[in-house]
This record gives C-alpha cells, sequence and structure tokens, in this order.
C-alpha cells in the first residue's frame, strides 16, 4: 500500500496505473480519517468494484464552521493506515490543509456552491458553509484522482443528495455510489463523532435511531403524513430529555424539498445534541413494491427462471434484452450506423423506454415502447438481432438504461436479471438471487439445447472449457463484471427443474417479505 501525502505523488501514482497495460479501474472512498466499520463497508465495497482502491484521509478545514470541532476532530492517522492495509487498499492519499489548499485558504479559494434549495434544509439550516466546503474538497478530490467510481455512506443523505447533483451539475464523469448505513447492535449509526460520548450518553444516544424506526413502523402501517411522522420521531425523543433535537425534516432523498406527505418514497432525516456531540441520522421510507434481482453466471437458467417468478407473483420483469432492444431499433430507424458510437450517443437523449408485462398467449415476455411507440414487434427483426450486441456495448448506452432501470425501481414490482442487478443497478432489492450451476451441470444443459435446435454434437469437455473460459470473461469484465451482492442467496440449480427453482425463490420472496414486516413491528 502506497501513503501519499503530496499531490506530486498522487500524480505520480496514478500515471503509472493509466500507463499498466491493462487498464485499471480505480475508486475512490473519501474520508475525513477516524475510520470505523462504516468507512470500512465502503472501502470493501470498492474493493469488490475496482481494481484500485485509493482512500483519502482529509480533515477539511472548509467544511467546519466557526465554534465547531475541527481542532478536536479526532486524528488517528497511523491507525487508519493499518485497517486501510488491512482492507486491501491500494493507496492512501492523506494531504495536509497547506498542501491541496496551498496558501489559498487564508487569502480565498475557489468554491462550489451546492444549489441553495439543497442547502436550505436538514444540516444545511444550522451549518452554513458547511455543503460548500464539502462540494469544494470533493470537487478537487474527484479532478485529482479522477475516479471511476466514489464512495459515499446513506448516513449522511444531505451530503449524497448534494453530490450526486454536483457530479450531473458538472459533468464529472465518477459515478456516485451510495452505500448503506453501518449501525452498532443497538441501532447508533456508527460515526467518528461517537467517540466523543460518554457511556450514558451513548446508551442515551440510541434514541435517534429508535425515534426513526417507530416512524418507519407508523408507514408501515399506512401512515403517509409527513407531520405525523415527524411528531413520531419529536415524541421519543423527548423519552430522553438529555437528547436536544436540532431538526426532525422529512424530504425527498434526491431533491431534498420538503415533503407533506410520502407518494413513492421520503428521507426522514434528524439532528440532535447528546451533551456536546451532535449527531445525524435518518431513515428511508418507500411505498414502493419489492424488488428481486437474480444475477449469476451464464447458462444458469436467470432469464427462465426471472420470467416465471415474475408471471407467479405478478411483477413486472424488467426485460433488459428488450431496452437494448429498443435502443437499436431507434438507432436503425433513424438510419445512424450501430458501429458509430459518437452518432449513437447523440440519438440517446431523446429515448424513453416503457415496458409492461406481456400479453398472455403471445411470445413475448413484455410489451414496449420507445418514445411512445410501441416496439414489441419490431425490436425482434432479424436487423436488430444483428446489430443489438454492437450497440449494446456502448458505455453511453448503458449508461441511459442504467438511469431508465432505476426510475422503474422507484415504483418497484419488478423482477430483474444480469450479472450486477443486486449491486449496481437495484442494491436496494429485497430479494437478492445468486443463480448458479456447476459447470459439468450447465455443459449437459447446453449440450442438450444444442441437440434441440439439431445442431451438430459437441463434446461435453469443449463445452465445459468454454463455460469457464465465459465465466472468467463475465467476472473480470470493465464494464458491469459479475458480481455476488454480499445479502445475496446463493441458488444451486444442479439437479433442479426450472419449477424446483421457481418455488425455491417465490418462497424466498414471501420468506424475505415476511422478515421486513416482523422488523417493522
Ligand atoms: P467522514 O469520515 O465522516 O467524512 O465519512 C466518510 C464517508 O464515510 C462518508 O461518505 C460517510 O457518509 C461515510 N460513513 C460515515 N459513517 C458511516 C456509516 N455508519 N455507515 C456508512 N457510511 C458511513
Amino acid at each position: 500500500m502506497q501513503l501519499l501525502k503530496t499531490v506530486e505523488g498522487l500524480h505520480c501514482y496514478l500515471v503509472r496505473l493509466r500507463a499498466a497495460p491493462a487498464a485499471q479501474t480505480v475508486g475512490l472512498v473519501p474520508t475525513m480519517g477516524a475510520l470505523h466499520q462504516g468507512h470500512a463497508s465502503l472501502i470493501q465495497r470498492a474493493r469488490q468494484d475496482n481494481d484500485q482502491v485509493v482512500v483519502s484521509i482529509f480533515v477539511n478545514p472548509l467544511q467546519f464552521g466557526p465554534g465547531e470541532d475541527l481542532d478536536q476532530y479526532p486524528r488517528t492517522l497511523s491507525e487508519d493506515l493499518r485497517q486501510c492495509h488491512d482492507l486491501g487498499v491500494d493507496a492512501v492519499f492523506a494531504p495536509t490543509a497547506a498542501v491541496l489548499y496551498g496558501d489559498s485558504l487564508e487569502a480565498g479559494v475557489t468554491q462550489v456552491v451546492p444549489p441553495p434549495a439543497m442547502t436550505a434544509c436538514l444540516c444545511g439550516r444550522f451549518r452554513p458553509g458547511h455543503f460548500t466546503g464539502v462540494a469544494t474538497v470533493v470537487t478537487k478530490l474527484l479532478n485529482l484522482v479522477q475516479p471511476d467510481r466514489a464512495y459515499f455512506g446513506q448516513k449522511d443523505a444531505q451530503q449524497l443528495a448534494i453530490l450526486q447533483q454536483l457530479v450531473r451539475d458538472l459533468n464529472i464523469a465518477s459515478q456516485i455510489v451510495p452505500c448503506p448505513t453501518v449501525r452498532e447492535a443497538d441501532g447508533l449509526a456508527v460515526s467518528s463523532r461517537n467517540r466523543y460520548l460518554s457511556p450514558q450518553e451513548r446508551q442515551q444516544a440510541t434514541v435517534l435511531y429508535q425515534g426513526l424506526q417507530a416512524a418507519a413502523q407508523r408507514f408501515q402501517q399506512g401512515e403517509c403524513q409527513g407531520q405525523v411522522l415527524i411528531d413520531t420521531v419529536q415524541a421519543v425523543l423527548a423519552t430522553v430529555p438529555a437528547v436536544r433535537p436540532q431538526y426532525v425534516e422529512l424530504v425527498h432523498p434526491q431533491t431534498l424539498t420538503p415533503l407533506w406527505q410520502i407518494d413513492t418514497v421520503g428521507l426522514l432525516a434528524v439532528a440532535a445534541h447528546v451533551g456536546q456531540t451532535r449527531l445525524i441520522d435518518n431513515w428511508w421510507l418507500r411505498s414502493r413494491r419489492p424488488i428481486i434481482a437474480i444475477d449469476g453466471p451464464a447458462g444458469a437458467g436467470k432469464s427462465t427462471v426471472a420470467r416465471r417468478v415474475a408471471q407467479t407473483l405478478d411483477l413486472l420483469y424488467l426485460d433488459s434484452g428488450a431496452m437494448y432492444r429498443a435502443i437499436t431499433w431507434l438507432v436503425l430507424q433513424r438510419g445512424i450506423d450501430p458501429q458509430d458510437e459518437v452518432a449513437v450517443a447523440e440519438v440517446i437523449p431523446d429515448c424513453e423506454i416503457r415496458l409492461a408485462a406481456g400479453e398472455p398467449g403471445t411470445p413475448f415476455p413484455s410489451r414496449i415502447w420507445i418514445n411512445d411507440q410501441e416496439v414489441t414487434r419490431a425490436i425482434r427483426s432479424p436487423a436488430v438481432t444483428q446489430h443489438v450486441s454492437t450497440v449494446a456495448a456502448q458505455p453511453m448506452v448503458r449508461q441511459r438504461l442504467l438511469q431508465q432501470q432505476q426510475v422503474h425501481g422507484v415504483h418497484g414490482g419488478i423482477v430483474m436479471e444480469g450479472r450486477d442487478i443486486g449491486t449496481q443497478v437495484f442494491p436496494q432489492a429485497e430479494l437478492k438471487i445468486f443463480l448458479t450451476a456447476s459447470v459439468q451441470e450447465r455443459a449437459r444443459r447446453r449440450q442438450r439445447d444444442l441437440a434441440a435446435q439439431q445442431h451438430p454434437p459437441v463434446s461435453l469437455e469443449d463445452l465445459a472449457q468454454a463455460i469457464d473460459e465465459r465465466d472468467r470473461k463475465d467476472s473480470t469484465r470493465r464494464v458491469a463484471p459479475l458480481q455476488q451482492a454480499d445479502d445475496a442467496i446463493e441458488l444451486c440449480t444442479d439437479g433442479l427443474t426450472i419449477d424446483d427453482v421457481v418455488a425455491k425463490i417465490v418462497h424466498l420472496y414471501h420468506q424475505s417479505l415476511n422478515a421486513a414486516a416482523t422488523t417493522a413491528d
């Protein structure tokens, strides 16, 4: 692991990376140090997704207001380095303020100001200038490291929403990856500031989580009115007078606009002082139907299983293959050469895709519209079939479809299969299945399929070798590599019929809904 303390050292490290024969993806985890389990979860996620992981450790003076804890903020560099090393980090960038801002901090630096509407609520109301400081330092870090992905915790939900807006508004190419809040066993969100708490305050601090849970429970029972949910949190906080709430608010998690009621999703957020320590926490409230994500290697039967599960549970099969076909259809329709990535990219901003369940009795798993024109049949033409893989391999096309798939995710009620659905597309899915089968079993199935298609016979060994090779490629590919989510249930289909597999998934689905209901009770 490299320790980089200067911008020059960081540049040198990155130049060496970019000169490597095989392209290296880079994940950045920005932190202020005093690393804990929350940071570790971000680093682990970055480790899973990227070839190289860079952690930055920098207590950013710009984001602290007068009278805040800049001087007392815990600084534990050698312990942090040990943790980074154990977590397999490749480089730690730990500059001083003078290194990062030069002399300009005193004289004033160019700053990045988030939209005022996003800082007029929650912590922004009580920490003027804080998010400008955060946006400025994160912009600098993204410019310096130019990572493929940067990882941020949902614990700091306002920061996350502002940074997602920032990369969109400033056309920064890094993807912001949100990571779930890590909690102590009693629910308290892990935070570097928890170490300021006395044992008694530590005990009292759990009331933040309990307040949010009480509101989440009312929400599960059908309460959507913002004020009622806020009052519920306030009432629980009031049971511990030593905890002094600063705000309890309900906002939209992306735009941060205040919500009077929840139609699809809301972010309930709280800040409170416990003794001298200011703590924050939040909880997402979603009134959407569940999502099932099915990932796994090629040939494990994912698409057949996903379609059947969707039919059985009356969920929408989110047919990504049909979505790629629809874009290809549009490209051909407009007379564009499918190989011309730039021309294809120009078409992308104005394609709006809509899916619905296929009509019974038709061979199509879903109905599909592009820009309000139904293309369910048209996308099955030989011309589309011939060009779809060329179009689907283009990163801009993938990015656009990812956005559109995630829009479906807002309302839920879907089943989707692929290689990274549980990790990248719908990390919030209620049920994640990793569907596998041994190489031997997949080779046998492939041999049966080929025979059924009157194909000349191929030996099991050759088929097994090809499958092995495909697995290796799929797990190491740069775009959308095959990934098993930490919370996915692995289901090996060796010796099982399709009916068996579908029945198992349907059972797991009901189990996961029951578990969610029990947690909420
Ligand atoms: P900080 O060092 O406090 O600036 O945090 C660095 C990153 O870790 C931010 O993206 C935080 O949102 C994230 N983080 C802090 N606490 C947690 C937690 N308990 N769970 C998940 N992420 C966290």
